[in-house]
C-alpha cells in the first residue's frame, strides 16, 4: 500500500555538488539544529548510491566509522552527525542505499509482487525511494534528507530522479531543494571562482531539479558581488546564496550557517512561521570549545589511525569529553604495530591518557596489549572500547592472574585460556531469540547490535560517571567475556563493574588500584553529544587532566 502524504511535514532534500567531502552531512545536521532551535521538530534521512545492502562490512579505511544506531543499524556517519547536533534519533530507516532498494525491490518482484510487468528503475526503483523517503512523513515537522556522492554521478540517478518526483506529489510549499558546492579560491589567478558551482547547477537542472538555496563552501566568505553573480547563472535570489566558509570547529557550523540566513531563507521558502531561534547554547558551546583553561594528550593505540573518519564519533566524544572539562584535546594517534618490539614508553611517555578503541581481525594487537601493559604499569588513565576492553582482559589475565598465553578466540584459537570468545548459544534478550553459532558462522548474522541494557555496581568508576544504576549502550561485536574466567579474574583484583541486568554479560571492568582504568564492551562514542558529553568520556579526560597537572 502507497503512503499518502499527510502534509505535516516538510522536506528538505540536501544535494551535493563539485566534489565529495565539502560537509554535506554536517550542514544538514547544523540546519536541523537550527530549526530545533526554533522549536521545530526534526528528522533526517542519508539515501547513499552504493550497492552494499549497508556499510557494516565495508572497510573503514574507504568508507569512514560504521555508524550504530539504537535499534541496532549499522549506518553511514552522517547519522552520528545528526544524532549529536539534534535531539533526533536515528534507526534503520534514516539511512538507505542503493543495495537497500534494489534488494528490496528484486525480492517482490520475486515473490510476483509485479506479476506480468517489467520491472525498472522508473517507475520501481524510484517507487522504492519515495516509499522510504515518505516513511518520515507525519512524524516530524522537518525532515532533512541527504544524497549522498556528487551531483552528475551514475549511481545517484534514481535518487535524483526520485526526489524531482517528490516535489511534484508533495508540492512546492512541502519541498525544498538545497545543493552545497565549491567555490574554489584559485592562487594563481589570486579570485574565487564560480564556474564548477555554475556547471553543477546545471548539472542538477539538466535532472529536472532547479536549487532554492545553495550552500557555498569557502575558504574566505563570499563578497556580495559574487554572491550576485551565482545568483544570476544559477536562478536563485542573491539572498539564497549562502556562504559556508572554513571554521576552526565545527561546532561552529550552526552559527555561521545561522549569520548567512540559511534558517531564516528555509522557513521563508516552505512558509513556515516560528519564533526568534534560541542560538545561546550554540554560543557558549563555541565559545568554550575556543577558550581552553588545559591541554591533554591522548594517545589512540588503533589500527585505522591513518583516516580520522574511521574513529569519528571516538574522536568527537573525546572533543566533548574535553568541553566538559575545560579541556582541549590533542589526539595522538600511535599505530599498534609502531609499539611492537619497541619500548612503548619511547612513544606513549608524552600521553595524559590512554585508549585503545574497537576493531576487528589481529593486526597490531601485541602492541595494543603493549599499551595496555604499559598504562596499567605507569598508572595512566586508559580507556579500553570494546576490542579495547577485551584486550585488557587478555593483558589482565596473562600478566595479573597467571593464565600465561590467554587471549581471545578470535585471535588465537587455539589459546589455553579463552577468556574472551564466542558464546555458542547466546540469548538474545531484545529479541527474545536464542542464536546458536560458532566460528564459521556467517559474519553478518553473529554481531551483538544495537542497545542494550546494563547495570552497573555502586562504588565503581562507572557509577561514580553516571551516577545510576541501570544504562543503556550500542554494541556491534561478537566476542564476549567468557564467565567461566569470571571468579578467578575477580579474586585476582579485576573488578567486574557493569553487567547485562541478568548477569550473563561482562560489560564493564575495571582496576581497582589505579586512578582510571576501564573497559567497556560497548561504544559509548555513540552516545556522546557535544551538549551532553558522554559521563565515560567526561571522567577519562578528567583522568588524564590530573595526572597531567601532577606531572
Ligand atoms: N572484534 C571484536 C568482536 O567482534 C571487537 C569488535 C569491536 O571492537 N567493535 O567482538
Amino acid at each position: 500500500m502507497k503512503k499518502q502524504p499527510t502534509k505535516k511535514t516538510k522536506f528538505i532534500f540536501i544535494t551535493g555538488g563539485v566534489l565529495s567531502s565539502l560537509g554535506k552531512g554536517l550542514a544538514a545536521a547544523s540546519l536541523g539544529a537550527l530549526l530545533e532551535s526554533r522549536g521545530m521538530t526534526v528528522t533526517f534521512q542519508k539515501l547513499d548510491p552504493y550497492i552494499n545492502v549497508d556499510p557494516g562490512t565495508m572497510n573503514p579505511f574507504q568508507h569512514g566509522e560504521v555508524y550504530v544506531t539504537d535499534d541496532g543499524a549499522e549506518t553511514d556517519l552522517d547519522m552520528g552527525h545528526y544524532e549529536r547536533y539534534t535531539n533526533a534519533v536515528m534507526a534503520q530507516k534514516n539511512n538507505y542505499t542503493s543495495g537497500r532498494i534494489y534488494y528490496s525491490v528484486i525480492m517482490k518482484e520475486r515473490h510476483g509482487e509485479y506479476l506480468g510487468g517489467t520491472v525498472q528503475v522508473i517507475p520501481h526503483i524510484t517507487d522504492e525511494i519515495k516509499q522510504a523517503v515518505l516513511q518520515l512523513d507525519g512524524a516530524v515537522d522537518v525532515a532533512i534528507i541527504e544524497i549522498g556522492g556528487t551531483v552528475g554521478d551514475i549511481e545517484g540517478l534514481p535518487f535524483i530522479e526520485a526526489i524531482r518526483q517528490l516535489r511534484g506529489d508533495l508540492g512546492r510549499e512541502y519541498t525544498l531543494f538545497i545543493h552545497l558546492t565549491l567555490v574554489p579560491y584559485i592562487k594563481t589567478a589570486g579570485e574565487m571562482k564560480t564556474k564548477p558551482t555554475q556547471h553543477s547547477v546545471k548539472g542538477l537542472l539538466a535532472s529536472g531539479i532547479q536549487p532554492d538555496i545553495l550552500v557555498c563552501r569557502t575558504e574566505t566568505p563570499l563578497s556580495a558581488d559574487l554572491k550576485k553573480k551565482i545568483a544570476l547563472f544559477c536562478n536563485v535570489e542573491p539572498d539564497s546564496v549562502i556562504t559556508a566558509v572554513d571554521v576552526e570547529s565545527i561546532y561552529e557550523v550552526p552559527l555561521r550557517l545561522h549569520a548567512e540566513g540559511l534558517d531564516d531563507r528555509v522557513l521563508e521558502k516552505l512558509g513556515i512561521w516560528t519564533g526568534a531561534p534560541y542560538i545561546k547554547p550554540w554560543e557558549e558551546l563555541v565559545y568554550r570549545i575556543k577558550h581552553p583553561r588545559h591541554t591533554v594528550t591522548i594517545g589512540i593505540t588503533g589500527k585505522y589511525v591513518e583516516l580520522k573518519e574511521s574513529y569519528k564519533s571516538l574522536n568527537e566524544a573525546l572533543v566533548h569529553g574535553g568541553i566538559a572539562n575545560h579541556v582541549k584535546v590533542e589526539f595522538r594517534y600511535i599505530n599498534a604495530e609502531d609499539l611492537e618490539g619497541r619500548d612503548p614508553a619511547e612513544i606513549l611517555q608524552e600521553c595524559d591518557g590512554i585508549l585503545v578503541p574497537g576493531g576487528f581481525g589481529s593486526r597490531g594487537m601485541e602492541g595494543k596489549i603493549k599499551a595496555i601493559t604499559y598504562a596499567r604499569e605507569n598508572k595512566v588513565p586508559f580507556f579500553g572500547i570494546c576490542l579495547g576492553m577485551q584486550l585488557s582482559v587478555v593483558e589482565f589475565s596473562r600478566n595479573i592472574a597467571g593464565l600465561d598465553g590467554a587471549h581471545s578466540t578470535e585471535l588465537d584459537q587455539e589459546t589455553p585460556y579463552p577468556v574472551i570468545y564466542l558464546m555458542k548459544e547466546w540469548l538474545d534478550f531484545r529479541t527474545g531469540k536464542t542464536e546458536i553459532r560458532d566460528e564459521n558462522s556467517d559474519m553478518g548474522g553473529t554481531l551483538r547490535l544495537g542497545a542494550y541494557p546494563c547495570r552497573l555496581r555502586e562504588g565503581t568508576l562507572a557509577y561514580t560517571a553516571y551516577r545510576r544504576e541501570e544504562i543503556s549502550e550500542r554494541h556491534r561485536h561478537r566476542y564476549e567475556f567468557n564467565n567461566l574466567f569470571r571468579d578467578q579474574l575477580e579474586k585476582a583484583g579485576l573488578v567486574v563493574s557493569g553487567t547485562s541486568p541478568d548477569n550473563t554479560l561482562v560489560e564493564i571492568i575495571e582496576l581497582a588500584d589505579h586512578p582510571w582504568f576501564l573497559g567497556c564492551q560497548f561504544h559509548p562514542e555513540f552516545k556522546s553529544k557535544p551538549m551532553k558529553p558522554h559521563p565515560l568520556f567526561r571522567e577519562f579526560i578528567k583522568a588524564a587532566l590530573t595526572r597531567s597537572q601532577k606531572h
